[in-house]
C-alpha cells in the first residue's frame, strides 16, 4: 500500500516509477491487516498531522476511485462503558481538536440513533466524521494502476546498487539490475533488511496481529466501532497478547472484528487466545454477535518501529535513499499522505508536513531501539 501511494504520487510529480515486490501486489502486511483510515486513535502529534493529511488525500482518492476501492467515508464511533472512560475520552478529544480532528460527544441516549445494535448500558461515547475504511488489497492495485508506474512483480531486490562515491543508483535483483537516481524503501516489516542491503540500520520489527472474519451479513454495524480502551492498547509499549476491538462492517457483507497486537516474531500459528479475546470483545460490543459464525480469521505483521512512528524521506547516511515504511498499524491510513510527501521530498520540494520526526536515522544512537528482539 505504502509504495503504491509513493508510486501514485512520485508519478504525478512527473517521474518515471518502477515498482519491483517480490510476491504479487498486496502479497505482505496489506493482504493481511484491515482499511480503517483512523484519526480517532491518535493523538495531537506528527502521526495524527500525518492522518488528517492522509484523511485529505483519501476523500480526493475516494472521489476518483470511490467504489472501486470501496472508500466509505462512514465515521468512527467510540464507546465508553464507563463514566471514567468517558472522562479520560472527552479529555482526549479536547487535544485532538486543538490538532484539527472533530470529535462529537454522543450521550449513551443517542448512541442507539448511530449503532442500533450496540450493547445497552454504556456511558457514552465520541463521534469521529473523519474515519473512512478502504478495501486495502484494492486499493493497493487501483493506485498502482492509476500512478502508470511500471510494475515488476515477482522480483526480489537482493542489493542496491551505488555509484562510486555511495550515491544510489539503483537495484540488484534476482532477475537483473534497474537503474535509478533515486530508491524508496517500502519494503513494510521487512524495510529493515532493504535498509541492511544499502549499508544502514532501521529497526523495523513485526507486531503480530489477527482479524477475525463474520459470515455475511446485512449492514448491521454502519460505522467503525471500538471501545475507548483500544488507544492505550495500540500505543502500548508491552509484547504481551493486547485485545480491544474494532468492529466494522464491509461492503462485501461480512463483519471484521480486528485486530489482536502481540510481539511474537514472525509465528504465524493461529492462537486461540487473541481470537477468543476478539471474539469476546466484539459481542461485549455487539450481542448479535454472539448468534453470527466466524468463517475465517488471519494474521498479519505490523511493521513497527520502537518509538511508533514510520521512517519517511531521504537517508542523509546514503545519498538517494528514501525510506518509507514501518507504519505499524496505521499504514493504510497514512500511505497516502507518506506517498505524498515522499513525491515532494524526490522533487526537491519543500514536504509539507516536517520530516524531522520521521528521519530515518533517529535510532543511530545507541538503546534507541527499545531492546527489541521479537
Ligand atoms: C491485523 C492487522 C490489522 C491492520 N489494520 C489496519 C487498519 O485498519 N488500518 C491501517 O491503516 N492499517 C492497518 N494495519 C497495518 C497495515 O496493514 C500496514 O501498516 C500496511 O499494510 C503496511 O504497508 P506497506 O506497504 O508498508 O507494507 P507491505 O504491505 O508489507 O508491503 C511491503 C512489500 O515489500 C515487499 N518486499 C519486502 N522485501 C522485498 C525485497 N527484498 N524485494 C522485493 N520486495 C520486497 C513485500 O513483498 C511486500 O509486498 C493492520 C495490520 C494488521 C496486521
Amino acid at each position: 500500500m505504502v509504495g503504491a501511494a509513493c508510486a501514485l504520487y512520485a508519478a504525478r510529480a512527473g517521474l518515471d516509477v518502477r515498482v519491483v515486490d517480490r510476491g504479487p501486489v498486496a502479497g505482505g502486511t496489506t493482504g493481511a491487516g484491515e482499511g480503517n483510515l483512523l484519526v480517532s486513535d491518535k493523538e495531537p502529534g506528527p502521526e495524527l498531522d500525518l492522518a488528517l493529511l492522509s484523511a485529505r488525500l483519501w476523500a480526493h482518492l475516494g472521489d476518483e476511485l470511490g467504489a472501486a476501492v470501496e472508500y466509505e467515508p462512514k465515521g468512527g464511533l467510540v464507546v465508553a462503558s464507563t463514566p471514567e472512560t468517558l472522562a479520560a475520552l472527552h479529555v482526549f478529544a479536547k487535544g485532538q481538536r486543538s490538532a484539527g480532528v472533530v470529535a462529537d460527544p454522543v450521550s449513551a441516549d443517542r448512541l442507539p440513533s448511530l449503532e442500533p445494535h450496540l450493547a445497552p448500558g454504556l456511558a457514552g461515547g465520541m463521534h469521529y466524521p473523519q474515519d473512512a475504511q478502504v478495501m486495502p488489497a484494492l486499493a493497493a492495485a487501483h493506485l498502482l494502476r492509476a500512478s502508470g508506474a511500471r510494475l515488476h512483480t515477482g522480483r526480489t531486490v537482493t542489493g542496491v546498487l551505488r555509484t562510486a562515491d555511495g550515491t544510489v543508483a539503483g537495484v540488484r535483483t534476482d532477475r537483473g539490475d534497474l537503474h535509478a537516481r533515486a530508491v524508496v524503501n517500502a519494503a513494510g516489516t521487512w524495510g529493515g533488511d532493504l535498509a541492511a542491503l544499502a549499508g544502514v540500520r532501521l529497526p523495523v520489527l513485526p507486531r503480530r496481529g489477527f482479524v477475525l472474519v463474520t459470515e455475511p451479513l446485512p449492514r448491521m454495524v454502519r460505522h467503525k466501532v471500538y471501545a475507548a480502551d483500544y488507544v492505550a492498547d495500540v500505543a502500548s509499549d508491552s509484547a504481551a497478547l493486547r485485545t480491544s476491538p474494532v468492529v466494522e462492517g464491509t461492503a462485501a457483507g461480512p463483519v471484521l472484528i480486528g485486530a489482536s497486537r502481540e510481539r511474537v516474531g514472525f509465528d504465524r500459528s493461529l492462537s486461540l487466545a487473541a481470537v477468543r479475546a476478539l471474539a469476546a470483545g466484539a459481542i461485549g460490543l455487539f450481542p448479535f454477535l454472539q448468534r453470527v459464525r466466524a468463517l475465517r480469521s488471519y494474521a498479519g505483521f505490523r511493521p513497527y518501529l520502537p518509538d511508533h512512528l514510520p521512517a519517511i524521506g531521504p537517508d542523509l547516511r546514503v545519498p538517494g535513499l528514501f525510506h518509507a515504511c514501518g507504519h505499524e498499524g496505521a499504514g493504510i491510513g497514512l500511505a497516502v499522505g507518506t506517498g505524498q510527501l515522499i513525491a515532494q521530498a524526490l522533487t526537491g520540494k519543500t514536504p509539507e508536513l516536517d520530516l524531522t520526526p520521521f528521519r530515518p536515522e533517529r535510532f543511530e544512537q545507541a538503546g534507541t531501539d527499545g531492546g527489541d528482539t521479537a
